[in-house]
């Protein structure tokens, strides 16, 4: 179906009574009263799984270690209890799904990840792969039946390069895979570890139209929902990132014997041009933002001016478009600094990932949901990576955020409220419900976007 025709479509169903005759009984319950996780046990859950990888330094769960290793053991033993059958496919990533009233129908995918960063916290991760089992459960539990199958996703290192959500798109790489990761092993053999088959990736690899939607439940990771007060964040999409690396060029000499007015102060160009990034980012309007995170200073010595400078930039924002205008901009920044100072500024790219833009409908859903519940909810990027960043190549997705206290992430101090993660799981739940009710009604799924705004 074309787009305009799909819209059109859309726009009826919007204008129809949201019970339709013909759909079984759960959906008509579901449309009048929103569902409820049990939020006590998923927060016990979590609270269990704060022991593993514990460590005094904050939590170390990274891929392929011992500590990964029995957190995965944890995770698939709740899905036993609740009922499922999990299933190791050959990236290591995790599944288990929930049968559909239509075995034919693409599934409705939920997860999220659980391993972490080095002194980490419990949240990252975990608060959405628990809540998509919670989900789960309950849809079980209170015997909905879904005509979409429901499949749970626990992806294998995230913390690391989206590993395998990366995999299951078809993304990666040898490189990807020769680099070592935080446990010191590669993820060549830490997949073997995990009890995938490096040698069979392509088994674990989906395509488009095989994924009905994807819905990921995730810690804000920053503080904008705790400062406006609002429970849910509905996320518009995943940032696009561009590192460079620029290598600043002056002359290296005598800090007493040479005049000010002589030098090629590589350092102090370097400096204007970390002033001058942060004024024009701010100048603007947006949520663009940009980091000199990074200076290798040479020679590095006290009574030597600095001769030359490596430094990055991190730059990241939801349009492309604006990616590439502040890359032009800091080059003409980095022109006019270089003349001033008698330097020269020459950049390199690192990394470059285009933006993942999240679905309309998805959002929407979302949405409706949070509302069905009382809960308030705003829409806001991610300016941090996950999963969904992959998935979005091949299936409409979006994210639902729930607050991080302190907007504090990636530290033991990371912390999120119980009541946020039962309401989080509940927005996920009623999301999953009316995902399957809208995409059982119309005959065509939603197109994925990525990188198109
Ligand atoms: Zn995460």
């Amino acid at each position: 179906m074309k787009r305009r025709t799909f819209l059109r479509h859309a726009g009826t169903l919007a204008a129809m009574p949201l019970v339709a005759p013909s759909w079984p009984e759960p959906f008509s319950r579901a449309a009048s009263a929103p569902l409820h996780v049990n939020g006590a046990r998923l927060n016990a859950w979590l609270t269990s799984f704060d022991a593993i990888g514990r460590t005094p330094t904050g939590i170390n769960r990274v891929a392929y270690s011992a500590a990964d290793l029995a957190g995965r053991a944890f995770t698939q033993q709740l899905l036993r209890d609740a009922g499922f059958t999990p299933r190791v496919d050959t990236a290591g990533n995790i599944y288990a799904r929930l049968e559909g009233l239509d075995r034919a129908r693409p599934p409705i995918l939920i997860g999220s990840h659980i391993d972490s960063v080095t002194d980490g916290g419990n949240f990252d991760g975990p608060v959405g792969s628990f809540g998509a089992i919670e989900v789960a459960r309950t849809l079980r539990e209170q015997n909905r039946r879904l005509r979409h199958p429901l499949d749970v996703v626990i992806w294998q290192n995230e913390e690391g390069g989206t590993t395998g959500s990366k995999i299951a798109v078809g993304e990666i790489t040898d490189a990807d895979l020769a680099k070592v990761a935080r446990s010191g092993t590669t993820i060549r053999d830490g997949i073997g570890i995990i009890g995938g088959d490096v040698s069979r990736l392509g088994e674990a690899v989906k395509k488009k139209g095989d994924i009905a939607c994807y819905i990921e439940l995730h810690i804000e990771q920053g503080g904008l929902l705790e400062q406006a007060s609002t429970t849910i964040g509905v996320v518009q999409g995943i940032v696009g990132l561009r590192w460079f690396e620029i290598t600043v060029t002056g002359f290296s000499n005598h800090a007493g014997a040479t005049p000010m007015d002589q030098r090629q102060d590589a350092m102090l160009a370097a400096a204007k041009f970390t002033v001058a990034v942060n004024d024009a980012v701010r100048a603007q309007p947006g949520r663009q933002v940009a980091t000199v995170g990074r200076m290798v200073v040479s020679p590095n010595t006290t009574n030597v001016i600095p001769g030359q400078v490596l430094l990055t930039v991190d730059l990241r924002d939801l349009d492309q478009q604006k990616i590439e205008q502040f890359t032009t901009v800091f080059e003409r920044l980095a022109r006019e600094i270089g003349a001033a100072t008698n330097t020269t500024f020459s950049f390199k790219r690192l990394t470059d990932s285009r933006p993942a833009i999240s679905d309309p409908r998805v959002m929407g859903w979302i949405e409706t949901s949070a509302t069905a519940l009382g809960l308030s909810s705003q829409r806001m990027p991610s300016g941090a990576g996950h999963d969904a960043q992959e998935i979005a190549h091949i299936a409409p997705m979006a994210m639902i955020f729930i607050p991080s206290v302190g907007g504090i992430s990636h530290s033991p101090r990371e912390f999120s409220r119980a009541a946020d993660i039962a309401h989080g799981a509940d927005v996920l739940l009623n999301a999953v419900v009316a995902a399957d009710a809208q995409m059982a009604a119309s005959p065509t799924a939603p197109t994925s976007r990525t990188g198109r705004l």
